[in-house]
Order: structure tokens, then C-alpha cells, then sequence
């Protein structure tokens, strides 16, 4: 995946400099395509025993610059502690959504359940953001 697509797809944050992941992200709020990590193919990763690890602490963000190569020990032990420092798993969801996030949803224009489906959240944070109840200020 070439950096232009990545970018395509992501919605950069110009404080981090991440590039936020706007498609589909597993449970633990990394970025995927299908099976596939976006982090291993924005590295061009093809041995499984790769790994994309993230510098910044953003599992959604995908840019290459952010991205370093490391072994499943690495990938287990940055996720524990990951993990930890986000604390509570309740707060996942929540946590998932991002000033960029909001934004991108508020100015999605399809229909809220497919924007929910995108985007990993119920439909009424959907509704929330599109009417300006939460995130206003995006
Ligand atoms: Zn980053």
C-alpha cells in the first residue's frame, strides 16, 4: 500500500502527526483490511514473524514515518502495555473516537448505520455527532 493511498483513507492529525485510520480496526483499535494489518502493508511486511509496532502510542494511525518493524515478542509486549496505560476495556469505544473521527463522521454524508459500521460505533453516537450534541467543537 503506497503512502498516497494510506493517506487517502486516514485522516492526519497535524499536532501528532499521525495519520488516523478511517476504515474498519479489530478489537484492540488497529487498523486492518480484510485479515491484513494496514501497519504491515504500509510497511511492505510479508514474513509473518514481522511486525508493524507504532513510536506514537495511536494504534489507528498507519503513517510509515510512525511504523517500525518488530517480532511477535515485541508486538505481545507493546500491546500488554498498551492495555494497561488505556486502563479500564469499558472504555474502548469511547476511547476509539478521536476530534479527526468526529469530524469525518459529522461530515459523512451516507446513511448513520453504514457511517456506524464504518467507523466502529453505535449508531446513536452517530446521530450525536451529525446533530452536534457531542463533539461540537470539531
Ligand atoms: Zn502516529
Amino acid at each position: 500500500m503506497t503512502e498516497a493511498e494510506l493517506l487517502a483513507r486516514s485522516s492526519p492529525e497535524p499536532n501528532s502527526g499521525c495519520w488516523l485510520w478511517l476504515g474498519h480496526c479489530n478489537d484492540q483499535g488497529y487498523p486492518r483490511y480484510g485479515q491484513r494489518s494496514i501497519g504491515r502493508m504500509a510497511l511492505g511486511l510479508t514474513d509473518r514473524d514481522q511486525h508493524a509496532l507504532h513510536h506514537c502510542d495511536t494504534p489507528c494511525c498507519v503513517n510509515p514515518a510512525h511504523l517500525y518493524v518488530g517480532t511477535h515478542q515485541q508486538n505481545m509486549a507493546d500491546m500488554a502495555r498498551r492495555k494497561r496505560a488505556r486502563g479500564q476495556p469499558g472504555n474502548l469505544h469511547s476511547a476509539k473516537l478521536t476530534y479527526a473521527i468526529a469530524r469525518a463522521i459529522r461530515n459523512d454524508r451516507r446513511m448513520l448505520k453504514e457511517i456506524a459500521a464504518d467507523y466502529g460505533v453505535s449508531l446513536a453516537t452517530v446521530s450525536l455527532i451529525r446533530n452536534g450534541f457531542i463533539w461540537k467543537d470539531v
